[in-house]
């Protein structure tokens, strides 16, 4: 049986690039529609988990930058206060402003706090008269800001760089200038005079701490501090290179957006207004870090997808495999009993109602189809018993027919009354030697008998008697020709013996020993009997076979002529 025929036809339906196996259709095709799903579902999720992540990390940012400007604004509130109530304790109103208890009194205060750099008094002229280690003592601060404002109320002075410190206080460890916060209050005695001015110089490091303290490590975020002129504060080293943007106007927690000095970041900015300063903490961090969690979140989602895709196609292949192998069983029982195993049985009991349907179905037809076959075998067998008795009748009749035929043309043949060939039969016999002659030369001689007086034997004994004489006559010429010789009976008591291979010598000797045969038998009822002859022999210029029987009927008349019972031979 050809399996690949009926395939080769129904392939032009599929798809060429499908495979054939309906087990890796079923496992492409879900594979196929769950992958689909999966992106569209991971697609949409997208959108909304950016806008959540990005809105969750906006919010933290600005959490932070809060948190810092509170962290600071707390802080600067701190210094405020202490250098206000400090310069307002009794010691500061009543004892002389360079007392030993008054030095004393700084000194205890800058160690309270370790980001003061100094912390001394300028009497109502300018002149130092008391600070911390001495430093900067006798030198005139009527020029520097704290002092200026400082005469008239509390002061908070912007980050500035030292200009009398720098060259007392060692450097910082990072080569940065060191940067400091004043804070100055107004010395006043009971009377209500301006004694001095009490400053503190907190160092810049404090509000680099505190962003340090806040800043989660390794997540790229950076701080900025800037004042209320746009000027950048903090980093040192984003001064002078980094341009914040400009101020958020509305009321917005976070933003995402291009920077002047370039970049995309996601960044936040919270206000600190404390003591007359009006700082913007802006914290910001790359928009690909802001987001990593987003991608990192994508490939979590691909690789689940994938995978899932995969424990998917696997489970569908393990099914489809299930839901195929009863197919294959019917299958496989067809191709059985297409090989000719009839016993093969349609037999998948367990399986689905549709599957037990079909194997019925099949049953059934195979069932249906073999005893079809079974009758076709025995009409078959039927008709060729039919056929061979019909063909054995044929063959009988067939048979009987040429028997039939054969005596017929025997009969026609041969004469009636004595069982010789008759005249027909000689004049083909004769057609046949001359034609031999001709062809071969094999020469024949042609001898013509004639009973002498036969009227008399009709008329003296009756005609039948006659007959008899003629039987007897034909008798003794079948006895004395040799078996190669054709002896007919020519005409009424007219006989003719084809001799051939024989010459006019052996046709003479032959004629001779017929006559003295005829004249020495017996012939019923009237005894002896008598023939006269005529010896023919073929000559090459005879045309035809008649030619030499005339020429012998010829030599005939000569005997009988001759007076009878005797041989008569040709002329020369
Ligand atoms: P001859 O030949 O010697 O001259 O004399 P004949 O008497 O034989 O003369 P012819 O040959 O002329 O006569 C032949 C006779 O033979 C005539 C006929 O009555 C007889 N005859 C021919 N055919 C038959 C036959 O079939 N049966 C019988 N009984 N007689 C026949
Ligand atoms: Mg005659
Ligand atoms: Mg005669």
């Amino acid at each position: 049986m050809n399996a690949s025929h009926p395939r080769a036809a129904a392939m032009p339906l599929i798809p060429r690039a499908l495979p054939d196996s309906f087990r890796l259709r079923l496992t492409l095709l879900f594979g196929g529609l769950f992958l689909a799903s999966a992106l569209l579902a991971a697609l949409s999720l997208d959108k909304v988990l950016s806008d959540r992540i990005v809105r969750s990390q906006g919010e933290a940012m600005y959490g932070l930058a809060s948190n810092i400007a509170k962290a600071i604004a707390n802080n600067v509130q701190e210094r405020h206060r202490e250098v206000i109530l400090l310069a307002q304790t009794p010691a500061y109103v009543r004892a002389p402003l360079d007392s030993d208890d008054l030095r004393r009194s700084l000194e205890r205060t800058k160690q309270a706090y370790h980001y003061y750099a100094w912390i001394g008094i300028a009497d109502a002229d300018g002149k130092i008269v008391s600070a911390t280690s001495g430093m900067l003592q006798g030198q005139s601060a009527a020029k520097r800001p704290w002092f200026i404002h400082g005469q008239h109320a509390s002061f908070v002075g912007d980050v500035h760089q030292a200009v009398l410190l720098a060259k007392l206080i060692p450097a910082a460890a990072n080569g940065e200038p060191l940067r400091f916060v004043d804070f100055a209050s107004p010395i006043y005695d009971p009377a209500g005079k301006l004694r001095g001015v009490l400053a503190t110089h907190a160092l810049w490091d404090w509000v680099e701490a505190t962003i340090r303290e806040r800043l989660p490590a390794e997540n790229h975020q950076q701080v900025f501090i800037i004042d209320k002129s746009g000027n950048m504060l903090s980093p040192f080293e984003a001064i002078g290179k980094v341009r914040a943007p400009a101020p958020q106007t509305s009321r917005q927690d976070f933003r995402l957006g291009l920077w002047p000095d370039g970049g995309d970041y996601l960044y936040s900015e919270a206000r600190m207004n404390e003591a007359g300063l009006d700082w913007r903490i802006v914290v910001r961090q790359p928009k690909r870090q802001a987001l990593a969690a987003l991608n990192q979140l994508r490939a979590t989602l691909i690789l689940s997808g994938l995978i899932l895709t995969l424990l998917l196609m696997l489970a569908v292949y393990k099914l489809a495999a299930l839901f195929s192998r009863p197919l294959e069983q019917l299958a496989g029982i067809a191709e059985r009993i297409g090989q000719g195993d009839e016993r093969a049985d349609w037999d998948i009991a367990g399986e689905t109602q549709e599957l037990r349907q079909l194997s019925r179905a099949m049953r059934n037809m195979t069932t249906t189809l073999l005893a079809r076959k079974q009758e076709l075998t025995d009409i078959n067998a039927n008709l060729e018993q039919i056929v061979a008795e019909r063909t054995d009748a044929l063959r009988e009749t067939n048979r009987q027919l040429v028997r039939k035929a054969t005596e017929l043309a025997r009969q026609a043949r041969s004469d009636a009354l004595t069982g010789l060939n008759n005249r027909m039969a000689a004049n083909e016999q004769l057609l046949e030697e001359h034609l031999r002659y001709r062809r071969i030369g094999a020469t024949y001689s042609v001898l013509l008998l004639d009973a002498d007086h036969f009227k008399r034997v009709n008329d003296g004994f009756g005609h039948d008697a006659g007959d008899r004489v003629l039987r007897h006559i034909a008798d003794t010429l079948r006895a004395s020709a040799r078996v190669t010789d054709f002896t007919a009976r020519y005409g009424g008591e007219e006989f003719l013996l084809l001799l051939p291979d024989t010459d006019a010598k052996g046709g003479a000797v032959l004629a001779e020993k017929i006559r003295a045969a005829v004249e020495q038998s017996q012939a019923p009822d009237v005894g002896t009997i008598t023939m006269s002859i005529g010896l023919a022999t073929a000559r090459p210029d005879d045309e035809q076979a008649e030619t030499v029987v005339k020429r012998a009927d010829q030599a005939l008349y000569r005997a009988k002529v001759a007076g009878r019972n005797r041989v008569g031979l040709e002329e020369a």
